[in-house]
């Protein structure tokens, strides 16, 4: 019976939820894609095959029990669905949202393989999880027991928050500080609300604060707080602080260019309705403006799609390499363009002209022989320079890890020779002992689904070790 309701890929269409149209779309700072019927997720998810050995679910790094959730969701079996699906994603409405779906779940589903189109797993995720969130089937952590360990988090980014979530749901005390006034990290101040709408992530905040977690906010570990005082108020620590320091270009340092991190923040702030004289002066406000974003991931996508928002009169992408080797997810580019981006392919930026900037010297580049990584390297083609005008120009070459052990006076935290921290592949546990590394500070700049993967994993490492203490005491 079961079976019947599935595998229906050959006769029922990949479908996707609708996607609102791009002249109304880049009006507002909205998600772009409305929610599925609960008719249509459930026919989508009876799309499924139910593999045997589901190669979704090999390449999602969380191993979400897809073909499960998604059998259940066909037969109309929500809540059990959401069970599932929420028993190995502490965020499934965010990472089904946000994740680059076609690289990770969706790119390996065996239909898609097959040529079939394939089963809309990430827009599934969201639709179980947001019902979840309406029937009120979503709880906040309510531990059978307290615990008198104490963990003291050191970032509210998805990494420290899904570290939070379990160790408060296992009794563990827990404090998450950060540097910013909300917490959410990349999730809250970095994806604009057309991926990832503003009240998502704080509905999250709001319940793990509900379930006992306690946010120090407006705190710089390191400036207002040295790491010692933290390490001594807990009986550990986890270091979950991403990746900020952004890499640059020579000369780039005129009025009117920018750090895309900078110009995204500004941007989510006034999503929240905060008031940021840096937009209110037309600095960071790209509205009448011709604007030029360098670099080719996500976040040069979610600037020029914010430019797009505010009224830019033209929006240019500039990337070396060509579309098919740009790292940011297609799905992206596709968007931009139909809100009106222009990609320059195989274009890199050689000077810029004037303060405030007036224009960017653009040198044209080909794609020449493979490098090691097998990746082929751009080359500059001589003589192909022109200037592209621009009165705001957004550097989006992405980020590095801040030296930590300098910042923070840890002599003893080893770090790799990127700046990343080093800790252990299973329980993130880094050469201090008691202290923990997860996320982006130990990967590199990397994704949410990552993240929630390690932060999960070293809680577990923790309350595992903590367990075991307990034991040897008894
Ligand atoms: P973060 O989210 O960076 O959180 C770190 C937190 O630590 C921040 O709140 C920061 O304020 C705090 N902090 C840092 N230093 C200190 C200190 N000294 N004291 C106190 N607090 C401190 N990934 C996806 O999967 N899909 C996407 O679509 C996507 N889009 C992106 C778009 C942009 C613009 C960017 C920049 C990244 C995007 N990513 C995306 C990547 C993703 O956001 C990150 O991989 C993820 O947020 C990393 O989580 P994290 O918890 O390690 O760090
Ligand atoms: Fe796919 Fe991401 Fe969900 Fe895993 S967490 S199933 S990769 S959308
Ligand atoms: Fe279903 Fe595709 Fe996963 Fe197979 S690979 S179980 S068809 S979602």
């Amino acid at each position: 019976m079961a079976q019947q309701r599935m595998l229906k890929f050959v006769n029922t269409a990949k479908e996707t939820p609708e996607k609102r149209e791009a002249t109304l779309r880049k009006q507002d700072f909205d998600e772009i894609y409305r929610q599925y019927a609960t008719q249509k997720a459930e026919e989508q998810a009876s799309r499924c095959s139910q593999c045997g050995v589901p190669y979704c679910q090999s390449h999602c790094p969380l191993h979400n029990n897809i073909p499960d959730w998604l059998r259940l969701t066909a037969e109309g079996r929500l809540q059990e669905a959401y069970e599932i699906s929420q028993a190995t994603n502490t965020f499934p409405e965010i990472c089904g949202r946000i994740c680059p779906q076609d690289r990770l779940c969706e790119g390996n589903c065996v239909i898609e393989q097959s040529g079939h189109g394939t089963v809309t797993i990430g827009s599934v995720e969201k639709y179980i999880t947001d019902t979840a969130w309406a029937e009120g089937w979503v709880k906040p952590a309510a531990p059978l027991a307290e615990r008198s360990e104490s963990v003291g988090i050191i970032g509210a980014g998805p990494g420290g928050l899904a570290a939070a979530d379990r160790l408060r749901r296992a009794g563990v005390q827990v404090t998450v500080y950060d540097r910013y006034d909300r917490a959410g990290g990349l999730l809250t101040y970095g994806i604009p609300g057309f991926k990832l709408e503003k009240d998502v992530v704080m509905k999250r905040i709001d319940q793990l604060e509900q379930g006992g977690v306690k946010f120090v906010l407006n705190v710089t570990v390191g400036v207002d707080m040295s790491f010692d005082e933290i390490r001594a108020k807990h009986t550990a620590v986890i270091i979950a602080t991403g990746v900020y320091k952004t890499r640059d270009i020579e000369g780039a340092n005129a009025k009117g260019i920018l750090r895309a991190i900078d110009y995204l923040t500004v941007s989510n702030r006034l999503s929240f309705g905060d008031s940021v004289p840096e937009f209110d002066s037309g600095e960071m406000n790209a509205a009448g403006k011709r604007v030029v974003v360098i670099g080719g991931g996500d976040t040069a996508m979610d600037c020029v799609r914010t430019a797009i928002r505010q009224g830019a009169t033209s929006v240019k992408c500039l990337y070396r390499r060509d579309r098919a080797n740009m790292p940011g997810s297609q799905r992206e580019v596709q968007n931009a363009e139909e809100e009106g981006v222009e990609f320059v392919w195989l274009a890199a930026p050689k000077g810029f002209h004037g303060d405030p900037v007036t224009g960017v010297t653009v040198q044209r580049m080909r794609l020449g022989a493979p490098d090691a990584t097998g990746r082929q390297s751009p080359e500059i083609i001589e003589g192909g320079d022109y200037i592209e005008e621009a009165d705001l120009v957004i550097k989006a070459l992405g980020f590095e890890p801040e030296e930590l052990p300098k910042l923070w006076g840890t002599d003893g935290l080893e770090v790799t020779r990127w700046g990343t921290v080093k800790a252990d592949f299973k329980t993130h546990q880094t050469s201090l002992p008691g202290v923990y590394a997860v996320g982006d500070i130990v990967r590199g700049a990397s994704l949410v689904v990552w993240a929630i993967r390690d932060g999960r994993e070293a809680a577990d490492a923790m309350i595992n070790g903590f367990m075991n203490l307990a034991v040897a005491a008894e």
